[in-house]
């Protein structure tokens, strides 16, 4: 029979399963015969199919025709085939390679991915534990509360007010009520899905409430399961800057296409004219042409940015940063205004009761521990949410425990806590027969709806100058930065025929207040400094009182004075043209509600800000989605908020976010320096190509620039990227999101360096034609090329030193790069031997080359390094006289 047609007993029973919940060993057992709670995913792309697809590539396809071309070529004239093997090796390493960064990138963010697995809380031996929710199994009792995303299908057997939000399973954008009683069919012959109102299915979400409830089907026998035969994972997107190279690629290929056809073209008209490039006919001005592509095109470019976010993203993984998109890492590089909750991440949300006051502590201490979600474990340590495990502890320290409280005066009803209402209210059974309602919450709203206050011994009327009495409390220890308490109770002679807060929560009496510290992270206030001299800007936004976030955001450093806080309500009063003028005034926000965050994040946003905010509860996932950076709590955040958040906290920290926004920059920074690094090269051999095709000679043959472009300059291409960050990282302001990857006289540095290469690698072709044949001479020069092909290789090699910093000198670097050296090393090993082995200098068509000739042409090479030193010292003083 249907799950929900039966009464809970009936289901338990049915399901081989108890309200304590299975025995470990049964769980395991039913997790082995039934396997894990997971949807399966789509099957991925197979090999060939992945290195197939790398074959689009325009670059790949240019160069399979420039191999067939060389091959027939080779057929005719009887030439060697070492061309069309290189060709044909260098493609199917690009493509490898291709395929193999693909899949390592893809790795890394699964790997996070499984860091931030969501988990259930299920009952087990009678205990509550934790587990990943894909081992949960058919017959466990899970426990659901505001924020939880339901891990599997299941039938409630208990529910306080559940809410669940079903729009991913039935579009019905509106919550559903649940209940716990078996359902008629009436006449129907079914009940529909939406209509199950004692079910809960995987896919959706609690977003009141509290309940437990018997899984009933599990993985690929979910309704959801049933829905999507496999569910296909989110494709990553592409990051802006990702983008942006693509395009710039796209452009790229135009002009050469444009260029190459130019060549053709001159070499054609000199062809007819004069003879043209010495001894070569067509087909030698065609490979003139492809040359010119090759030279022009950035291979490796976007290998290497995929291979450095990924390192960056797993590097950030290990100091509690997960990414869960890839887009989020370069945004974190613009961030201008953090928006941080107070609790927990700028404060250690382990909170102590230190002040109380009171006419009664003992009922107080009642109040307290039985209106609470928190319990003791059998070690008699509380457990549950901090605020709430401070009261239960404060109870005990009275002698009072909550176990043996709610043996004799069992909770029978409760209107759960919302951070939108600040209240909660629990029902108790006395032994006489009649009911107690205790309530507890924020002060400033549970006052005013008190009549009366508890003397002691009796109920007195509630008088304005009792309630500026409790005011000025309140105040004292909130000015003492405490989070401030209040609680309250009322009477009924028969049980409440209503749970809801409307009839629960007034004419209530006043109990009491309990002042309690949460003291502040160390780390943050550094941290907040950091984001000072890095010109962000650090917002608090809280629900608690405005003297507490006022006396907590002082001892931050985030504001000097009161005036720089607001509150929700006074923020409620403000039109938007008004907040958007005042916007700049305020730091701090109190006493918030969860809309109020996305009228914020907004605001800023309406600023033309990079917003980054934080979230925990069931309300924040708007404004988490808003924000530029939505940043979920990986110890205390909700389902909800982790599964729409950017990044995830590990440690719920602030200054986690700092290191975040450092590392974001320090990424970007470096994939800027592989970029300017690459593109010069790149720059300067289309420069010495177009300079020898209009002397009259070959200076590179296609070959000998793709081993440069995909061979030599990838290691220190990659290495560049993991860079440490420079010591002015965080001393400059954000960079503008908007802004190109060429910004900041970035192009202009290109342009200049690929012509300072492209002069060495000339001067280079012509020494080495004078040492061979002792004339200075325009024409074809094996030797020329030779040496041309060392000079240029190694003069990138030494110019990845100088892009380790755009400015600094790298004489005066505090940071070592040890990878940097290492694909130094590489690139001198590969490029030797390609000179020296006389089988690959062959094949390269190179010349041999005395120890004289090799040293030149190291020496040219060099002279990479002091010119652009001292072109950075005139750039330096440059840009000191622009700041003065
Ligand atoms: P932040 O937004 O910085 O995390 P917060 O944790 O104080 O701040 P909420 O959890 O929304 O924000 O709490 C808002 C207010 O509700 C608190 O200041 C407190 O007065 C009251 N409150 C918090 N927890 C409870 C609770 N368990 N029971 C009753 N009232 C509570």
């Amino acid at each position: 029979m249907k799950e929900y047609l039966q009464t809970s007993e009936e289901v338990l029973l049915e399901l081989k399963s108890r309200s304590e919940g299975l025995l470990d060993s049964e769980a395991g057992k039913r997790l082995e015969d039934n396997g894990k709670n997971k949807l399966t995913e789509a099957k991925k792309d197979s090999l060939t199919v992945r290195l197939l697809n790398q074959l689009k590539d325009p670059m790949i396809i240019i160069l399979m025709a420039a191999a067939i071309i060389s091959g027939i070529t080779a057929v005719y004239s009887g030439e060697s085939f070492a061309d069309v093997i290189i060709i044909m090796a260098v493609v199917i390493i690009n493509s490898v390679l291709g395929v193999y960064q693909e899949s390592k990138a893809e790795k890394a963010i699964e790997a996070l991915q499984a860091i931030s697995a969501a988990t259930s809380k299920v009952m087990r031996e009678g205990e509550i534990q934790v587990v990943k929710s894909e081992d949960l199994v058919v017959g466990d009792v899970i426990l659901l509360e505001a924020g939880d995303s339901i891990p599997g299908d299941a039938r409630l057997l208990d529910s306080a007010s559940l809410k669940i939000q079903e729009a991913a399973l039935t579009g019905e954008s509106v919550p559903v009520e649940k209940v716990i009683n078996a359902l008629n069919l009436g006449d129907e012959k079914d009940i529909s899905l939406g209509d199950r109102k004692n079910m809960v299915y995987m896919g959706s979400a609690v977003v009141y409430g509290r309940g437990s409830a018997a899984i009933t089907a599990t993985g690929m026998s979910t309704e959801m399961g049933k829905i999507a035969d496999a569910i296909t994972q989110a494709k990553e997107n592409q990051t802006p800057l990702q983008i942006k190279l693509n395009q710039l690629s796209v452009v790229l290929s135009w002009l050469v296409l444009g260029i190459c056809i130019f060549i053709f073209g001159i070499s054609l008209i000199r062809l007819n004219m004069d003879g043209g490039i010495t001894g070569i006919g067509i087909l030698g001005t065609f490979m003139v042409a492809v040359s010119l592509a090759v030279a022009a095109i950035p291979e490796g470019l976007a290998a290497v940015v995929t291979i450095v976010l990924s390192i960056g993203v797993t590097k950030m993984s290990k100091q509690n940063a997960i990414i869960r998109k890839l887009t989020a890492v370069e945004t974190l590089g613009c961030t201008q205004v953090i928006c941080s909750d107070k609790t927990g991440t700028l404060t250690q949300n382990k909170m102590t009761v230190v002040d109380h006051f009171d006419l009664d502590e003992q009922l107080l201490g009642r109040a307290m521990t039985l209106c609470n979600d928190a319990y003791l474990n059998n070690a008699e340590k509380a457990e549950g949410e901090p605020t709430e495990v401070a009261l239960v502890n404060y109870g005990f320290s009275l002698g009072l425990t909550k176990s043996d409280m709610e043996a004799v005066t069992p909770r029978v009803g409760e209107a759960p806590f919302d951070s939108g209402r600040k209240l909660m209210s629990t029902v108790h059974k006395m032994e006489n027969g009649s009911f107690e309602q205790y309530t507890k919450g924020a002060p400033d709203v549970l006052v005013s709806r008190c009549t009366s206050y508890w003397d002691g011994s009796s109920k007195r009327p509630m008088t304005d100058a009792k309630r500026q009495e409790i005011n000025e409390f309140n105040k004292s220890l909130a000015d003492q930065a405490l989070r401030v308490l209040s609680a309250a109770f009322r009477s009924w002679d028969s049980m409440p025929v209503q749970q809801t807060s409307k009839y629960l929560e007034h004419d209530l009496c006043f109990i009491g207040l309990t002042g309690m510290i949460d003291p502040i992270r160390p780390e943050v206030k550094p941290a907040i400094a950091e984001c000072n001299a890095a010109g962000i800007r650090t917002v608090m936004i809280t629900g608690d009182h405005k003297d507490t976030a006022v006396a907590i955001a002082k001892q931050l450093g985030i504001i000097s004075d009161i005036s720089e806080a607001i509150t929700g309500a006074q923020l409620s009063e403000i039109s938007d043209e008004q907040f958007a003028t005042d916007i700049g005034k305020y730091s701090v926000y109190a006493r918030v509600q969860p809309e109020h965050k996305v009228r914020i994040v907004k605001a800023w946003q309406n600023k033309g800000m990079i917003v980054a905010m934080t979230g925990d509860g069931v309300n924040d996932a708007p404004s988490i989605k808003t924000a530029n950076i939505g940043i979920g709590m990986g110890i205390t955040g909700t389902d909800v908020t982790k599964n729409v958040a950017d990044m995830v906290l590990a440690d719920d920290n602030f200054a986690t976010i700092v290191h975040a926004v450092r590392e974001g920059r320090r990424i970007y920074d470096n994939i800027r320096k592989a970029i300017q690094f690459l593109i010069s090269s790149n720059l300067s051999e289309v420069l010495a190509i177009f300079v020898a095709t209009l002397l009259g000679f070959i200076i590179l043959k296609p070959v000998h620039l793709l081993w440069i472009n995909l061979i030599t300059d990838s290691f220190p291409a990659i290495a560049l990227g993991m860079e440490a960050e420079e010591a002015d990282t965080m001393n400059n302001p954000p960079r503008k999101s908007n802004e190109g990857v060429f910004a900041g006289g970035l192009g202009i540095d290109v342009i200049w360096q690929g012509v300072m290469v492209t002069m060495v690698t000339l001067a280079a072709y012509f020494i080495g034609h004078f040492m061979e044949v002792g004339v200075w001479e325009i024409t074809n020069s094996p030797d020329g090329v030779t040496m041309a092909f060392l000079t240029l290789s190694m003069a990138e090699m030494f110019h990845s030193l100088n892009m380790r910093s755009r400015r600094q000198s790298i004489f005066r670097m505090g940071s070592h790069n040890k990878f940097l050296f290492l694909a130094m090393a590489a690139s001198l090993l590969l490029t030797t031997i390609v000179i020296v082995v006389p089988s690959i200098r062959a094949a390269f068509q190179f010349e041999p080359i005395s120890i004289m000739e090799y040293f030149t042409a190291l020496g040219l090479a060099f002279l990479v390094i002091p010119i652009v030193e001292i072109v950075k010292f005139f750039q330096r003083k440059q840009e000191r006289k622009q700041v003065v």
